[in-house]
């Protein structure tokens, strides 16, 4: 063969030997353009193969692998269960064989044909034997080579113009190249350390290992490095965006934190304390907190970020809380007003429905810096508000999380700090990966005297005693939510829409009672009033579409209906509950269904066992895959070819230690040695992390 160019791992599939056009362009329609794409095709799994012996060898209990031709056979019905039978031989012996319920072998198989059987051998009457044994019908014996040796073939995703064998081929003939083509990433120590194999011997064992073991050590080691580079990447991203820029140093004193302590009325639990410790820390560092604080539901966060807000007050700066709703926005600004009666600070609430002129002043204040406190929804409160001197930014995601697309609001003075609130808890392997360039402090304790609540689920046959309970409850004089899935855009459907239910329900089960109705469509005022008197307790239920799943904050409020149950995804259900429970009678949570699919089931159920948020956002994290958890496709970090971040935690850790150490070793990576990795790290995070600056 002549010498070629140097293979590169871009080198293009069309330019290599042992590529046919036709092949590479039905690797094309892989995805599979260079060489690199070719050699991280990685089977998704491996077959066994093992080596074919003769019936002499045979031993009782062992798996055996043998070719011979069929010289009797016969269906046996009647009594028991139909089997099909026939007698194998191979000259050196016979082999007796039973299919049960076999009917496809009768069909297919005669006497004078070869086969190949694999199964496990029963001796019987001195007679050797297998039980459905993985057959195989060899049409052409001579032409199937009789495998000499136990081997794992790997099995490739395959498609209809490449059947795995074919790819297997394809790559078989180019892991010549990988010695050449595949540097590698870490220094010696370190794969010592972690006792990993050579990046090479990796690519190579993973698609040729000798065994089992062999091929699991090299899925774990190209699974480190995904995960590595991945670490790293964050890492330096992180360094990017903080390094070199500075945040107002919210300064606090004893005297100053019980002024601040004093304004609640309660004291803080421990993990709202330690919480709040977290993010002084930050506060002082003179570098932008980028803190994610999460809770689950009523667990008090907003307490923690108002200790923020005052303390940001104190020291002469704005703060800014960017809600997700109006109704949740008009909440915070309840809260904080309530909270601050009787002081000097100003609070400012910018909303859709503030109208024009008062919008104007609002704006003016917000820039003079007469109003301390703002407080509006994300969108309005983005758009072209200039603030005098803001030193942190609150934003409220409960669980509609979309903290990629980043509030970034204006202001004269240094980047502001930026606190995250999140209901919904972060499994772990995410924290650690898709959100590890945040800090996270976790509210693991609710406030005391809280009641878990008691959810039950009913089908709608049995919907009679759910309301009846509804009904004892608001005779007690408690108040319910009855939530009904947004339907507007399938009228057809068949589920109950909130106008029709809310009419229904006042005419029969909740006769006589005080009933009001709330949804999304209604003019804004009117929305507001609903909520102000449902707060008020003028109304003893209301039924209510999603509107009200954040931030509604009604202690007298004991029990939420959920039509329809199934519609919600379990996050949401449990966002949903959490709009019970948060005073001191016991709540309740009804789960109305008739649904019969069994993820939908499994839901339900799991939401009746735990009130854990926690085991709830892990139940989820695996009934739907990461990818759609908190839609963290859109969060612009490549996605994993061998790693699945769900079941990797402690790989995860490990990595993110080796990462640190990497990096506080050599910042920038900028020593020969680890120009490799730089190199991965651009191509892979470049335009994601905004790291191709370092390159
Ligand atoms: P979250 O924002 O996490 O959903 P909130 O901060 O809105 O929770 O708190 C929920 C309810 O619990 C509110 O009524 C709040 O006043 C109350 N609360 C918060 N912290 C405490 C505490 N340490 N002790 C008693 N009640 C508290
Ligand atoms: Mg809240």
């Amino acid at each position: 063969m002549p010498t070629a160019a140097a293979v590169t791992p871009a080198t293009p599939l069309e330019s290599l030997g042992g590529i046919a056009p036709r092949q590479a362009r039905a690797l094309y329609e892989l995805g599979l353009t260079r060489l690199i794409d070719l050699l991280e095709y990685f089977p998704r799994d491996y077959q066994f193969e093992a080596a074919e012996g003769t019936t002499a060898q045979l031993v009782e209990g062992q798996v055996h692998t043998v070719r011979g031709e069929v010289v009797a056979c016969d269906f046996i019905t009647g009594r028991g269960k139909p089997r099909f039978e026939a007698t194998l031989s191979d000259g050196a012996g016979k082999l007796a064989i039973v299919w049960f319920n076999g009917g496809f072998w009768r069909r297919t198989i005669h006497p004078g044909m070869t086969i190949r059987v694999r199964g496990r051998v029963r001796f019987f009457r001195g007679i050797p034997q297998m039980t459905n044994p993985a057959t195989q019908r060899l049409d052409h014996p001579d032409d199937v080579a009789v495998i000499t040796e136990d081997k794992l073939r790997p099995v490739y995703p395959a498609t209809a113009d490449l059947k795995s064998p074919q790819i297997e081929n394809l790559i078989a003939r180019q892991l010549a190249h990988v010695p050449e083509v595949i540097e590698e990433f870490w220094p010696e120590p370190l794969r010592q350390k972690r006792a990993l194999v050579s990046r090479a011997q990796a690519y190579r064992a993973i698609h040729q290992p000798t065994d089992r073991r062999d091929a699991e050590r090299a899925r774990r080691r190209l699974i480190y490095d995904e995960l590595m580079l991945m670490q790293l990447g964050l890492g330096l991203g992180k360094r990017l965006r903080t390094g070199g820029i500075s945040a107002p140093v919210l300064r606090v004193d004893k005297n100053l934190d019980s002024r601040i302590r004093a304004r609640f009325p309660f004291d803080l639990t421990a993990a709202q304390t330690r919480a709040v410790h977290d993010l002084l820390r930050d506060v002082q560092s003179g570098r932008p907190m980028h803190r994610l604080l999460q809770g689950d539901v009523g667990s008090g966060k907003t307490a923690v970020a108002v200790y923020a807000m005052l303390l940001a007050v104190a020291n002469k700066m704005q703060a800014a809380v960017l809600a997700p709703t109006e109704v949740l926005a008009e909440q915070h600004y309840l809260t904080l007003t309530n909270l601050l009666a009787g002081s000097r600070v100003e609070v400012g609430l910018l909303t859709q429905r503030t109208k024009r002129q008062a919008r104007g002043s609002i704006q003016r204040a917000i820039a003079d810096g007469t109003i301390h406190l703002a407080i509006g929804t994300q969108a309005l409160i983005q758009q072209d508000i200039e603030f005098a001197n803001l030193g942190l930014v609150v934003v409220d995601e409960q669980h509609r999380f979309g903290v990629r697309q980043r509030a970034t609001l204006k202001t004269k003075g240094l980047s502001p700090h930026y606190l995250v609130m999140t209901a919904t808890p972060i499994p772990r392997t995410l924290a650690l990966s898709y959100f590890a360039d945040f800090d996270v402090s976790v509210i693991d304790e609710l406030p005391p005297g809280r009641r878990p609540i008691k959810t039950s689920f009913f089908r709608y046959d049995q919907s009679g005693p759910a309301f009846a309970f509804v009904r004892q409850q608001i005779a007690a004089g408690r108040q319910a939510f009855i939530v009904v899935p947004q339907i507007e855009d399938n009228p057809a459907e068949d589920t109950r829409s909130v106008k029709a239910e809310f009419e229904r329900l006042g005419r029969t089960e909740l006769a006589g009672l005080r009933v009001a109705m709330l949804h999304g469509a209604m003019p804004t005022d009117e929305k507001q009033q609903v909520m102000q008197a449902f707060r008020k307790h003028h109304y003893d239920a209301l039924v209510a579409t999603t509107v009200i799943e954040v931030g509604i904050d009604v202690p007298n409020a004991t029990v939420i209906v959920i039509e329809s149950a199934e519609r919600f995804g379990i996050a949401q259900l449990h966002q949903l509950r959490g709009r019970v429970g948060r005073g001191e009678h016991p709540s309740f949570c009804i789960l109305l269904s008739d649904a019969i699919g069994d993820d939908a089931l499994a839901r339900l159920h799991a939401l009746c066992k735990t009130n854990d948020g926690f085991q709830i956002a892990e139940l989820d994290l695996k009934l739907r895959g990461p990818g759609d958890f908190f839609g963290v496709r859109q969060s612009g970090l490549p996605r994993l070819k061998l790693a699945d971040i769900t079941q990797e935690l402690s790989l995860l850790e490990t990595c993110r230690d080796d990462a640190r150490a990497l990096l506080a070793d050599d910042p920038n990576l900028r020593a020969p040695a680890h120009r490799v990795i730089r190199n991965a790290l651009v191509e892979r995070f470049g335009d994601s992390l905004g790291l191709a600056q370092i390159g």
